[in-house]
């Protein structure tokens, strides 16, 4: 009877230590590349600022290790990366979340301005897997949708760049959601049709802050 007893403690202990070891894991996806040049206007491009974001975050990342966070990147140069190998990389990983970083642009009208962030809708196009399992995945990421929601009020973004929070929803139709399994969200970090957005986007000093909101939020999203 004792050492069932020990026994069965033992194995508490060692699913415990198991569950405290695996590592939370992040995809972070800047958005185009290469010849996919994303939104433009004039000699701003969207592939080059989702790359540099993403690449300020993964100095943060380097200075500041947040302990059991493992970060891929899906892609760390200018390169051509159809939308169906960032499907496959981030099938190969399974990540606990990925993030597809972006910036938005509006047609004709240059009114709309701000951050937005997309979670994966529950009900999706394709039907690889259940209802109960997109239910479950949808949640999951509005979950650590609104992490970056509410932090984003906390941050510079919004108190000295003044930069609204635009959007915050489901994202219908879109292939990275529809044929990947795990959590997921889409930021669209301001409008580059926007003369108050480009204002910020220009500033190498925003550039930095928004890094440092989306590393604040990992950190928060890691220690759940
Ligand atoms: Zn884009």
């Amino acid at each position: 009877m004792k050492f069932k007893g020990f026994f069965f403690f033992l194995v508490i202990f060692l699913c415990f230590q198991l569950r405290a070891d695996k590592p939370f894991v992040i995809v972070i996806d800047p958005g185009h590349g290469g010849s996919n040049l994303g939104a433009t206007y004039g000699n701003i491009v969207e592939k080059h600022l989702a790359l540099d974001l993403s690449m300020r975050l993964r100095t943060f990342l380097n200075r500041h290790p947040i302990k059991n966070l493992t970060v891929h990147f899906t892609r760390t140069a200018d390169i051509d990366l159809p939308v169906k190998r960032r499907i496959e990389m981030i099938e190969n990983l399974k990540p606990d979340l990925f993030i597809s970083i972006h910036f938005n642009s509006q047609k004709l009208l240059s009114t709309s301005r701000g951050f937005e962030i997309y979670y994966i809708p529950d009900a999706l196009s394709g039907n690889s897997y259940s209802t109960a399992q997109s239910y479950h995945r949808a949640n999951i990421s509005f979950k650590y949708g609104k992490v970056f929601r509410d932090l984003f009020f906390q941050t510079n973004l919004y108190s000295v760049w003044k930069l609204p929070l635009n959007m915050f929803t489901q994202k219908y139709g879109l292939l990275l959601f529809d044929e990947t399994t795990v959590p997921g969200l889409l930021l669209e970090m301001a409008y580059l049709t926007s003369p108050q957005d480009r204002a910020c986007i220009e500033n190498p000093q925003f550039m930095n802050d928004a890094a440092w909101f989306l590393y604040e939020a990992i950190k928060k999203i890691a220690a759940q």
